[in-house]
């Protein structure tokens, strides 16, 4: 697959390994979905000269937990997945979003005195009823506040204006792509009014700093990408990284994985007495990695993901 041979071309244009990251949000324990990702981020970088570095983006204070955070680290571990990059000395975590505020709020004033940020009182409720409609992700945001000129000090919301026009990128698996962000989304928010930092935001100015230059993430957030490219340009970003979204898995009848999901819950795999090898098997072959059910050894995933079919 071509996909597989631009990332081996990579190490050797870049002249030092590639760099990828493992960035799970610590809301939830960690499930198969998870594990597949783990699976293509690892055995991608294992296979073709990359490196992994682990990033735990708890930026939304409201819903991350500490104990999620331990027992991701911890199923890891257990799985076999050992990072490259963030951890530090006897396994410290290097890298936690929660820790790097200031870093956020640099990059937003560098955008500001660009004059691309303004302060947004609107609510979901006041977006849903100008949208028509029940307010999720997806929703754009229609620019009411774009020109009322709201005072800085009424709410520490912020948005970032996007231009309008299509973001094209290549999916290292699903070829060209074309989104239209100002369409999609509109202006992003990268702020909310209780002064957390947005996903967005976050992933892209990370992605920036810490050199990340291939994106290894599920089809669910393909959408997504199109307004982050567009983001890591106005962040003077010179070349977005490279991006590969990989299938996910689902329940029978198509359902997405949610860490909500018991009966996918690694905890639970662990305690009905799977090993980490039956786990990476059940996960591999869900994502069609292998066809048929086997235990596979970490040590193996280089090898499933190093040609495709
Ligand atoms: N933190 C996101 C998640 O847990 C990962 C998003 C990304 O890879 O950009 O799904």
């Amino acid at each position: 697959m071509t996909a597989f041979a631009a990332l081996a071309g990579l190490a050797t244009a870049l002249g030092r390994p590639w760099r990828t990251r493992f960035a799970p949000a610590p809301t939830g324990w960690l499930h198969l979905g998870h594990v597949v990702n783990a699976i293509w981020v690892w055995g991608l970088a294992r296979a073709h000269g990359g490196r992994v570095l682990l990033r735990i983006e708890d930026h939304d204070r409201g819903r991350c937990r500490a104990e999620h955070e331990r027992d991701i680290l911890d199923d890891l571990e257990w799985l076999g997945f050992v990072p490259d990059d963030g951890r530090g000395p006897g396994g410290r975590l290097d890298f936690r979003q929660s820790d790097h505020g200031a870093r956020y709020a640099a990059a937003l004033d560098a955008l500001d005195e660009a004059r691309r940020v303004y302060a947004c009182t609107c609510s979901r409720r006041d977006i849903a009823a100008v949208a028509g409609g029940a307010m999720n992700e997806e929703t754009r945001y229609p620019g009411t506040c774009r020109e009322r000129g709201v005072p800085r000090e009424a709410t520490a919301a912020r948005r970032v204006r996007l231009d309008d026009g299509a973001e094209a990128f290549v999916d290292l698996r699903l070829g060209p792509q074309r989104q239209r962000p100002s369409e999609q989304c509109g202006d992003l928010l990268v702020r909310d009014r209780h002064g957390d930092w947005t996903y967005q935001w976050c992933v892209v100015v990370d992605d920036r700093d810490q050199q990340v230059d291939v994106v290894i993430r599920g089809e669910d957030i393909l959408g997504s990408t199109g307004r982050q490219v567009a983001l890591a340009r106005l962040l003077g970003r010179a070349a977005p990284p490279r991006y590969l979204h990989h299938p996910l898995i689902r329940h029978p009848g198509g359902a997405k994985l949610s860490k909500a999901n018991r009966d996918t819950g690694i905890r639970d795999l662990r305690a009905a007495g799977r090993s980490p090898a039956e786990v990476l098997g059940m996960a591999a072959q869900a994502s069609g990695l292998v066809s048929e059910r086997r235990a596979v050894r970490v040590e193996e995933l280089a090898a499933l993901l190093s040609v495709s079919s």
